[in-house]
């Protein structure tokens, strides 16, 4: 089931949440919308659940080529999952899940043992094969937003909303739970939407990741398009640590206004430079945790600060300390024209060591 929606406009009042935003979700894929708090992310999931509506006039909403623009909630087989979605407490894991098929109508309820057979399948299907039987202040925060999706799944919904699922639980459940889903969603194949204002968590689940800020999408791509070829400065930013200059003060590019941008591990640190690439700093702090070195370094011409991360080997070969003076070239740099539209370009030092491949980094 694909989801498109179009030219979608929402205003509350004078304020403008949706701004004519268009978005096409494929058959069976995931797609995170990520954005900060206030851009909209929400908005437009209840306008695609049919929760909300869009302004009279603006949009369209196509469920598999079909207008569902006017069809109510109930009736657009969406499943939902939200970051409080509070269980019924008097109710066990089972019945919870159970739920949405126990309350149809008679005519259309399955028989018991259908739904008995169903809740068993789910329950296996989210890892909870035993624990049919407890109350929900029995389980755990990770346990209980998989029976939560266990319950929205339960219905057979062809579009799967999630919002903000994870956020109120602790790091690392939400990087387990975050695994877990991956996993469940592709196997399942069910066209599912995910709305999240952490940028690690839609690049590590997504098939694609929208950009929102601001009541418009910033850019849509696979995670490794919006993190390599960021459309704007606002994605750059928003997707992980940058460092930013004004100007480099050196031949290359980036005149005044200009913004520049280089990623911590594209910093490389270097004793003794004679090239014509280097910037002069001091180290403030170096922080070195699992396999990589993290400085803090202050630029010696202007102040101005720079975060560099490098491997540990690297750290350890350079034998760097706190006080001390280097070079830093850059790798890799981006640059937004402070004119007219962003057209990002590419420059590379190249008489910056190359990156060292670190297997299983991090973003
Ligand atoms: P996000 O989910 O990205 O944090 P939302 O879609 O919830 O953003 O909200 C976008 C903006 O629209 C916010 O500034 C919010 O205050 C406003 N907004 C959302 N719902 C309403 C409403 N029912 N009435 C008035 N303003 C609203
Ligand atoms: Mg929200």
């Amino acid at each position: 089931m694909s989801v498109i929606a179009r030219n979608i406009t929402k205003t509350f009042g004078a304020y403008t949440a949706l701004a004519d935003v268009s978005l096409e979700v494929p058959t069976g894929k995931l797609v995170a919308l990520l954005g900060p708090s206030g851009s909209g992310k929400t908005t437009l999931l209840r306008i695609i659940a049919g929760l909300e509506f869009a302004d009279p006039g603006s949009g369209r909403i196509d469920f598999h080529g079909q207008d569902v623009t006017d069809t109510p909630a109930g009736r657009r087989g969406v499943g939902f999952v939200f970051q409080h979605y509070a269980l019924f407490r008097h109710m066990t894991v089972a019945q919870n899940i159970a739920f949405g098929l126990t309350v149809r109508p008679r005519k259309e309820r399955p028989p018991q043992a259908k739904i008995d057979a169903r809740v068993k399948e789910l329950l296996k299907l989210i890892q909870l094969e035993d624990l049919g039987g407890r109350y929900p202040s029995q389980l755990s925060g990770g346990q209980r937003q998989r029976v939560a999706l266990a319950r929205a799944l339960a219905v057979d919904p062809k579009v799967l909303l999630l919002d903000e699922p994870f956020g109120a639980l602790d790091a690392r459940v939400r990087k387990d739970l975050r695994r877990w889903l991956r996993h469940f969603q592709r196997e399942i194949g069910v066209t599912t939407i995910f709305v999240t204002h952490d940028q690690e968590e839609a690049l590590e689940l997504a098939d694609e990741v929208v950009v929102m800020n601001n009541a418009k999408i910033e850019q849509v791509g696979t995670p490794q398009e919006v993190y390599d070829q960021p459309a704007s400065p606002f994605v750059i930013e928003f997707l992980g640590n940058v460092n930013r200059f004004a100007a480099l003060g050196h031949p290359l590019p980036g005149a005044g206004g200009d913004a520049l941008y280089v990623r911590p591990h594209d910093v490389d640190i270097q004793r003794d430079y004679k090239g014509e690439h280097g910037i002069r700093v001091r180290i403030e702090h170096v922080f070195s945790a699992g396999n990589y070195g993290r400085l803090a370094l202050v630029r010696t011409d202007n102040h101005e600060t720079i975060d560099a991360e490098i491997s540990r080997a690297r750290l350890a070969e350079l034998g760097l300390r706190a006080g001390e003076e280097a070079w830093v070239v850059f790798r890799h740099i981006r640059l937004f024209p402070a004119e007219g539209k962003f057209t990002e370009r590419d420059v590379v030092a190249d008489d910056a060591a190359p990156a060292v491949a670190d297997p299983g980094r991090g973003i």
